[in-house]
């Protein structure tokens, strides 16, 4: 039997790895689709302690290499329900099943998307959800960046390299991104802000040729762009083990500081439970916290 079954490797997942081997307990982590989560798609990390300038690639890879040097072992397999046996639970993914002593929920969160007619068609044709993946297919082109977080700003930056315009769309008059960051922004000359607008609708036949903005008085501008790049925040993804374990109503599974669940032994960590900073730092101080409960758990047992 494993001691504890983490369930994500991104940066809390790999964290509670690094930290559930160093206190000598055999940990696996399962992940879907590939190692790092969101921080992969940032293009330069300025705000970890001790790091002074890293990309998210670099710095998910040296996770990666660290745990699995501990002798953490990753499958990718997705994780599709915990059974709570009491003393030990079984994870079951798409392909086995696991039994452990404990095990640590760190799923992250995924892209929200904007739910308007035609997102879906045009995902992958015009719309993407990543501007460091997809950023460089739309040089010279002109592109609408949907959000006012730090993932928007920094999407617009980027783009702003490659791209003739970048219009970033926010449905308020202010920015939840970090103003010092906003600040570049307003410095990019092919860079507009357009204020208090949401899409109401996509044009285009096969590709995206231009959207259609609605004001908060409902006046509606075409603008015409060939690309959209949605920025507007994550959403969890916990469903799977909402039978067992407690969730909220915005899918976050439910545990403080601590990193405890409503279940003996199911710890949580990182951006998929409720808490009200997400970031980098709180990830991996989570997946710290989450082990170290774990295995005090298995050590008095
Ligand atoms: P976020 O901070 O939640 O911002 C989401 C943005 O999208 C907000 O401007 C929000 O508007 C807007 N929005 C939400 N739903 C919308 C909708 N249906 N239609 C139009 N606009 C919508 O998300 P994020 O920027 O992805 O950041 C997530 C977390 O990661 C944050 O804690 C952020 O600080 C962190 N992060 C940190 C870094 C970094 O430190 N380098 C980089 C990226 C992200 P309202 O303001 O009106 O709600």
């Amino acid at each position: 039997m494993l001691d504890v079954v983490i369930i994500g490797a991104g940066t809390a997942g790999m964290s509670a790895g690094i930290y559930a081997a160093r206190s000598g307990k055999t940990a696996l982590i399962l992940e879907k689709k590939a190692y790092g989560g969101q921080i992969i798609n940032t293009p330069n990390v300025e705000n970890y302690p001790g790091i002074k300038s890293i990309s998210g690639f670099a710095f998910a890879t040296g996770l990666y290499e660290q745990v699995t040097a501990l002798g953490v072992k990753v499958a990718f397999e997705e994780a599709v329900s915990i059974e709570d046996c009491g003393d030990y639970k079984v994870v079951n993914t798409n392909e086995n099943s696991y039994e452990t002593k404990a095990v640590i929920i760190a799923t992250g969160a995924k892209n929200r998307q904007l739910g308007i007619d035609r997102e879906e068609q045009f995902t992958g044709a015009g719309i993407s959800y990543c501007a460091t993946c997809d950023g460089a297919f739309f040089r010279g082109r002109d592109v609408a960046v949907i959000g006012g977080g730090n993932t928007a700003v920094e999407d617009a930056l980027f783009l702003s390299n490659y791209c003739n315009k970048v219009y970033v769309i926010l449905r308020r008059d202010v920015f939840r991104a970090d103003p010092k960051d906003v600040e570049i922004l307003k410095d990019k000359e092919n860079v507009e802000f357009i204020y208090n607008s949401n899409i109401a609708k996509i044009h285009g036949e096969n590709t995206v040729d231009g959207i259609e903005l609605r004001d908060k008085e409902g006046k509606e501008t075409f603008l015409k762009v060939q690309g959209i790049f949605v920025a507007i925040g994550q959403v969890p993804d916990n469903q799977s083990f909402q039978s067992l374990i407690s969730i909220d109503d915005a899918g976050y599974v439910i545990a403080s500081e601590d990193c405890k669940t409503n279940v003996e032994g199911i710890y949580t960590a990182g951006d998929c439970r409720t808490k009200s900073v997400r970031q980098l730092t709180t990830a991996a101080s989570d997946g710290a916290v989450a082990a170290l409960a774990a295995c005090e758990r298995i050590n008095k047992n």
